[in-house]
Order: C-alpha cells, then structure tokens, then sequence
C-alpha cells in the first residue's frame, strides 16, 4: 500500500519490533520528542517494553497479533531486524514499515547480503555458499586459507562462526552448524576495523557520524571510538560508499556498515545492520543528534539533524562478567566527570550479555578511550561474589 509522505508529527505512536537496547534508547529519544512508542517480541518486561506506552508480547509468526499491533502506531520500525518476511507484510498493509521489507530480506541472510554488495561493485572479501559437505572445497579453493565460516542467517556477536585452516575442520564447522546455509569468507588480516552509522531521510537526505573504530573481544564489540584513526581517504571513501549503499538499498532509517581496513589500505565491506548499532551508542553524548534521534526523524518523515561531534568519544560495553563478583561500583564510575553510563534494564547478568555501556568525551579518541576502560576498570565489584 502507498502511504502518505507527510511527516508523522509528536503525539503519534511509533511501533519498535523488536525489544532489547537499541529500542531502549530508540524509545527514550522518541519520548523525549513526544512520541508514544509500541513494542513488539515475545517477551515481556524487557529493556525497550520498560520505557514504551505500550508492550506487546506475542510470536513473530502471530499475524493477527501483529496486524494488532500494526493498527495501533502510524509508523513501524525495528530493533531487530530477524524478524519474519510475513511478519514485516502484515505490518506493511496498515502503516508504513521503515526500513522496509526488502532492506531488511537483503540483510538477514549473509549470502545474500555479499552477493547484494559484490553485484553492485561494493567491495567485499571473497566469499562462496556452502550449502552442503560438498560445496566446502570448490568454497575453499575460491576464499583460500585459512577463512571464516559462518552460518547464512541468525548469527550474531560470533555464534555460528569459525575460523578454519583446512578442509577437516571446515568440514567439522559445517557439522558443528547442523550442516544449515553457510558462507565461505577469505580472512582478511585488517589493520582495523570500523563503522560508517548513517541515516537516509524520507527525501533522500542523508547524515553520518563519519568513520567510528572497533575493537572485539571474544567476537564481541568492546570498544569503539571515535572519530577513527585512520586517514581522511579513507574516511572519506567509506563515508561515500556508505551513501551509495544507501542511495541503492532506498534505505529509510538508520544502517551501520561494518568495514576492514586492510593492511594494504583497502576498504571492506563486512557486514550491514539495517538499524542503530552498538558502535554508534556514543553518538548519544556525543553528538548533536544521536542514531537513535535520527532514526525517528527519518521514519517520521522529519529533517535529519546534525551529526556534528561535540568532542571526541569513546564507548566501552558493559557485559554480565563484570556482575560475577557482585555489583559494580557505580559511584567509582560516577567520580570521573567525563563518563557517563547507560543500563539497559536487563535483569540477569549472564557471561557475554550486553548489561549496559560507558561513554567518555575527552579532546582525543586516545584519551576518550584511556578514560572509558578506567571508567570500566573501576567498576569492577569489591563486594561479595554474587554467584
Ligand atoms: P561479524 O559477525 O561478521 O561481524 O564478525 C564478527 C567479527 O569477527 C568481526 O568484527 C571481525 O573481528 C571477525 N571477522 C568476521 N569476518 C572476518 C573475516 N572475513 N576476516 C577476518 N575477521 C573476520
């Protein structure tokens, strides 16, 4: 159906499928501009359902409850983009869904995803699908070795990827995975890695926060900064592909682009997030608008605002480990003025699970960064183990 391009105006409901962190702070910023903000997934009490009007708690593959739902906001967006294709259409027929359902079909699968970016000249590693045992050494002879296997779809924060250096143990990856969709990756030995957040309005306009480095742990993001250190170039060339990516995926909303920056200076292309990222959480104090506002400025139909940084920054995840002896200090993290924490209201700290972020502005990304992992530092529990 065809739907208005008038602005949708504060005092409107905004529906958020999807209900942990990102729709957290995608809610607090849609209140704070006096939205009524919905959300949908199938659990309840959760990180985004706290701080929203309205939370619904029902199965993707409930259609009726999402029409529900749907008739309920004049705008759906999402926080998690691995919902299903019927889901997106059924929310389709009553409001607009931005970004809409072919982004999002683009970006769930990895295979599609690399042969989306590779048709349209975007640079990529190699890669080749591994669709049964067999497929893996016409996969390996194309990507070399060693290389990344990782699972089509579903995978995130490194589930479903390994790092193989022959054929045997590709072929014990591949079983490992329940013999599902795989791709093939060549391994890109990376100088570093980072990410171009952007934002593409209704009209076409388009905003970044230019080039924001990556550091992982564990396959997890750890530590982001910003603005990443590496040239003007090849900032500059980033920020450029990441307009023309979103120019041909018609992108409205928000989309992070995860890129390498090899050891002979190429850029490439890793992986597409059609919505705010962890790495641009430090746009929230950091910059005059953050991902989270701009992303309800272009599903509303708004003007995107200014992405200019007020000083450089730095962002350092909070996962439950640092719970496993005890609640952390907080007043220890409260006494440098420069920080500031984010809780995303989750209940159980498990290993691995992202609790919250710190965030410091400082007048480098060295120095934002020193102070973010002495903020994190001194949070660490002197207290009774809790587990
Ligand atoms: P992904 O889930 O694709 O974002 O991968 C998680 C992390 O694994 C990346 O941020 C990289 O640190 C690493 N990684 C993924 N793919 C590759 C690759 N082809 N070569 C080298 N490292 C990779």
């Amino acid at each position: 159906m065809t739907h208005s391009v008038n602005p949708i105006l504060p005092g409107a409901a905004i529906g958020v499928l999807g209900s942990g962190q990102l729709g957290r702070m995608f809610a607090i910023a849609a209140r704070q501009m006096g939205y009524r903000v919905h959300t949908f997934s199938p659990e309840s009490d959760t990180p985004t359902g706290q701080v929203s009007d309205v939370e619904i708690a029902a199965s993707y593959d409930d259609l009726d409850a999402v029409r529900g739902f749907a008739r309920g906001v004049q705008a759906v967006t999402f926080e998690f983009e691995n919902v299903p294709a019927a889901c997106v259409e059924a929310a389709a027929a009553y409001v607009p869904v931005r970004p809409g359902g072919a982004v999002l079909h683009t970006t769930q699968n990895r295979l599609r995803e690399k042969t989306f970016l590779a048709n349209n000249g975007f640079p990529t590693t190699v890669f080749a699908p591994v669709r049964s045992k067999a497929d893996l050494s016409a996969a390996l002879a194309q990507t070399g070795l060693p290389a990344i296997l990782k699972t089509a779809s579903s995978g995130y924060d490194g589930k479903g990827q390994a790092k193989v250096a022959s054929l045997e143990e590709a072929a014990k990856a591949f079983a490992d995975c329940g013999g599902q969709e795989m791709i093939a990756e060549g391994f890109v030995d990376f100088e570093l890695e980072f990410s171009v957040v952007l934002a593409r309005g209704l009209d076409g306009s388009f905003a970044h926060w230019g080039a924001i480095q990556n550091r992982h742990k564990h396959h997890i993001l750890d530590l982001s900064t910003a603005p990443a250190q590496m040239s003007e170039t090849a900032t500059s060339q980033a920020v450029e592909l990441a307009r023309a990516l979103a120019q041909k995926l018609e992108l409205i909303g928000v989309l992070c682009i995860e890129f390498f920056l090899t050891r002979k200076g190429a850029i490439l292309v890793n992986e597409l997030a059609p919505r705010p990222h962890n790495s641009g959480h430090l746009t929230i104090n950091a910059s005059r608008t953050s991902q989270f506002e701009q992303q309800l400025r272009a599903v509303c139909g708004l003007p995107l605002g200014s992405t200019e940084f007020v000083a450089a920054a730095a962002m350092a995840n909070l996962l439950g480990d640092l719970w496993q002896a005890g609640e952390p200090n907080w007043p220890a993290a409260c006494a440098l003025p420069d920080v500031k924490f984010h809780l995303y209201g989750k209940i159980e700290p498990r290993p691995g699970r992202k609790m919250g972020h710190l965030t410091a502005l400082a007048a480098s990304p060295e120095l934002a960064a020193q102070t973010v992992l002495l903020a994190r530092q001194k949070l660490q529990p002197r207290g009774q183990p809790r587990f």
